[in-house]
């Protein structure tokens, strides 16, 4: 599919991707894609207010209705699949393959939001006082603002959006301005599933912004917004989340990580070597979840440190939309100078480094693609505090669990982590209380790529929030508890007496 087919299957015109003043270029070959018209404080402020009004609406729309319109929703994702995919691969760089995959997270967490539309289930309590029953609800909270990163351009809303809608809620995305092609997709799909839906869905029940980082401020700061989700750096989680909190907001911060394996010497080689390779270099090293660090036990240090090497050398790295290719380019240039000053740094520490090397520089002069970089740290103490968001890899040596399972934990960052292992009690204490500190912890399977069922997100600088499956919903939702008396006294809770004669 060339880059007009995939637009004009997503019913994209060459009206709606001109004229503008937001130029994106395609890091496949730095092709302009498109210039898109950004959105104005002002116009932020109208689509804010519609939101409430949409909302107000919304909620009083019965739940399992709310779910009808996200199956159809999925059903239309499941038709544009293969279109978005490829959308995700021009705008984003990630291979195809990859594409699809987000888009089958899309899919997924529909499907998801379909079940749980029948499922928004609250509690109901033991009272303390005779006559009375307690019960727990949970309501629909208000608009809800969407900021999302460029390594996710369209899973990220979905996650969110599908959760939101069920529970009553409308939406506002503010895509990153690297990749609001795909998202301008995503809100022509979600008109056409509300269109097929019918009146009940009130105009502008998800919205969009266009703009950067100041137009996401003006979200941020928006009282009328009572959730702000917010996935991308911890620099970017570190403005948002206090503006948010000094409006007592609620923030859902999903931010970077710095994310390790563990490979112990009872490892199976041949998983733990796909799984670190997957991890590292998949995405091109852009991924929250990619693996950064590995902490590779000494008696299999060698023999897997090759392996990984040698496989380094044959990797397929080209155009993101070749089906041969494994590693597509990073975002831009600047993404190209965070890794080689990484590289750098490492060189002059005295580690040894293989790959990290800009290439296709002559055919595509302006696309940065590059050999995945492999560091071997120099020193036992050394550790990375830093996400650089493109593939280097950094190997350790240990010999001590305990020491392994610190290391991996004394950074700033806590979002994924990975221990490869077939001794039972390894993998147990991986899991136990001072095991891993992240927030995801997985065992014989690397750090990257989740399943929506989980709550995903990390802690520490990661930031804390949870989105997808388990029980994230319920961070769409306000809590209420109702007591409620059908006797005909009136007792205190506590049994506090108060101005009665016994
Ligand atoms: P980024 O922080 O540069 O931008 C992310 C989004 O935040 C963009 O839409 C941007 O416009 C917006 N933004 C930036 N500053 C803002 C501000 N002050 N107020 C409001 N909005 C603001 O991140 P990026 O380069 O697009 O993405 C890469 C980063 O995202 C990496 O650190 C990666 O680990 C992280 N990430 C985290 C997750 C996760 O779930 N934990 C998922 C994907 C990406």
């Amino acid at each position: 599919m060339d880059m007009q087919e995939i637009l004009t299957q997503l019913n994209l015109s060459a009206d709606e991707l001109s004229g503008g003043t937001l130029k994106v270029h395609s890091p496949r070959d730095g092709a302009l894609i498109g210039s898109v018209h950004m959105d104005s404080a002002d116009m932020t402020q109208d689509k804010i207010a519609a939101s409430v009004i949409a909302f107000k609406e919304w909620r009083m729309v019965p739940g399992p209705r709310r779910g009808e319109l996200i199956r159809l929703l999925g059903e239309i994702l499941r038709e544009k699949k293969d279109a978005l995919g490829a959308s995700v691969a021009l705008e984003c760089g990630k291979i195809y393959q990859e594409g699809l995959g987000e888009v089958q997270e899309m899919i997924d967490i529909c499907d998801f939001a379909v079940g749980l539309s029948r499922q928004l289930y609250g509690l109901t309590i033991a009272s303390e006082r005779p006559g009375h029953k307690m019960r727990e609800y949970w309501q629909p909270i208000g608009p809800v603002g969407v900021i999302s990163a460029f390594n996710f351009p369209v899973a990220v809303w979905a996650w969110n959006t599908a959760l939101a809608l069920v529970c009553g809620d409308s939406v506002i995305w503010k895509p990153s301005e690297k990749t609001p092609i795909t998202a301008l997709a995503c809100q022509k799909l979600f008109m056409e599933a509300c269109a097929r839906f019918g009146d009940d869905a009130p105009d502008n029940l998800s919205q969009i912004l266009i703009g950067e980082r100041d137009i996401g401020e003006i979200m941020v700061e928006d009282k009328r917004v009572p959730v702000i989700s917010a996935t991308g750096s911890c620099a970017m989680g570190r403005i948002v989340g206090p503006k948010v909190a000094a409006r007592f907001g609620r923030s859902i911060l999903e931010l970077g990580g710095n994310n390790a394996i563990i490979v112990a010497p009872s490892a199976d080689l041949d998983i733990a070597f796909q799984g670190i390779l997957f991890g590292a270099v998949g995405t091109c090293g852009q991924r929250c979840t990619s693996t950064r660090r590995v902490f590779i036990h000494a008696d299999v240090y060698d023999t897997l440190v090759s392996r990984l090497k040698e496989s380094y050398l044959g990797l397929s790295i080209g155009d993101p939309l070749d089906p041969a290719t494994l590693v597509g380019p990073l975002i831009d240039g600047m993404a190209f100078q965070n890794m080689k000053a990484a590289l750098d740094l490492a060189k002059s520490n005295g580690s040894k480094i293989v790959g990290g090397e800009r290439i296709l520089e002559d055919k595509y002069p302006d696309a940065y693609y590059v050999n995945p970089a492999i560091v071997e740290m120099a020193g036992k103490d050394d550790n990375i505090q830093e996400e650089t968001f493109a593939p280097i890899l950094y190997i350790f040596k240990y010999t001590d669990l305990d020491d392994a399972i610190h290391r991996q934990n004394d950074v700033p960052q806590g979002l994924s982590s990975a221990i490869f292992t077939r001794d039972v009690l390894e993998a147990e204490t991986f899991t136990c209380e001072s095991g891993s500190d992240c927030g995801i912890a997985n065992v014989n399977i690397g750090t990257s790529g989740a399943e929506i069922g989980g709550a995903f997100g990390g802690e520490k600088e990661t930031g804390g929030g949870r989105e997808s499956g388990s029980d994230s919903w319920k961070a769409y939702m306000r809590r209420m508890t109702s007591t409620l008396n059908y006797s005909t006294a009136l007792p205190l809770a506590q049994g506090i007496k108060f101005g009665s004669d016994d």
